[in-house]
């Protein structure tokens, strides 16, 4: 039910693990972060059903997962019992895209299906898994074009998305996307933030966009693009937030 993600000079998982904590009032049953890690050059993703202190002992605190890009997740479960397995970032079999999901594909049945077919495996009951393998697909399809890849699979899918994705062959890169839940691109010096509600990163920058529904992003440690679901790139303008948490 919440998604922090960060890419910057500081260490990511500390940053995206206590902006998860600002978002614990909307209420989860499970959490998750992603960390890219240059040095292995693969993401490190860790999980696990419960409170997010759960999750900060299993990190000790995000030290365990050194790098400056990452994202996170607090669940609310719709698709699939609350579990380890089920709690996100979900990927695809080999890391290639790693992603957090909130809010619900609702025609996820059907493009589960679609992929099982074409020789996909699924490891979880979730709907969130479905979507990040058909944007797998499709950046197969596309020979690693992210935004094409994303349009391409977000315009099969029906329901709402609020979605933070990596890419194994894209370190220190972020996308965004959504569609009926909320999502907010943040930027500061150091680097830029995504997430579901201010509070979450207010603490490192005042400076926020508001995705609009069908909107993209594209976000580095030092710039921020925006683009339609076409993949023309659209201009935003920055909030300046007054007020406290
Ligand atoms: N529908 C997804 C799931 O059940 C995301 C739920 C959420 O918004 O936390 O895993």
């Amino acid at each position: 039910c919440g998604i922090v993600g960060y890419t910057g000079r500081e260490a990511a998982a500390p940053i995206v693990l206590n902006g998860l904590s600002k978002l614990e009032y909307r209420g989860y049953d499970s959490a998750g972060v992603a960390v890219f890690n240059e040095v292995e050059n693969d993401i490190d993703i860790v999980k696990t059903k419960g409170r997010l202190k759960n999750l900060l002992e299993k990190t000790d605190s995000g030290k365990a997962m050194p790098g400056g890009c990452g994202i996170g997740h607090t669940r609310w479960a719709t698709h699939g019992a609350p579990s380890e397995k089920n709690a996100h970032p979900h990927c695809s079999d080999d890391k290639m895209v790693v992603m957090v999901h909130n809010g619900i594909i609702e025609n996820y049945q059907e493009l589960k299906d679609h992929l099982t077919q074409k020789g996909y495996t699924f490891y979880s009951e979730t709907d969130t898994e479905v979507a990040v393998k058909l944007i797998a697909y499709y950046y197969e399809k596309t020979d690693h074009n992210p935004l094409e890849s994303m349009s391409r699979a977000l315009l099969r899918v029906r329901g709402s998305f609020a979605l933070g994705i990596m890419f194994k062959d894209r370190p220190g890169v972020i996308y965004a996307a959504r569609k009926d839940s909320p999502l907010i691109v943040g930027q500061n010096e150091g680097g830029a933030f995504i997430a579901s509600d201010v509070p979450a990163i207010l603490s490192y920058t005042r400076n926020v966009y508001y995705l609009d529904n069908m909107e993209m992003a594209e976000l580095h440690e030092d710039s921020i693009r925006f683009f339609n679901m076409n993949g023309d790139e659209i201009e935003k303008e920055m909030v300046n937030i007054k007020w406290d948490a």
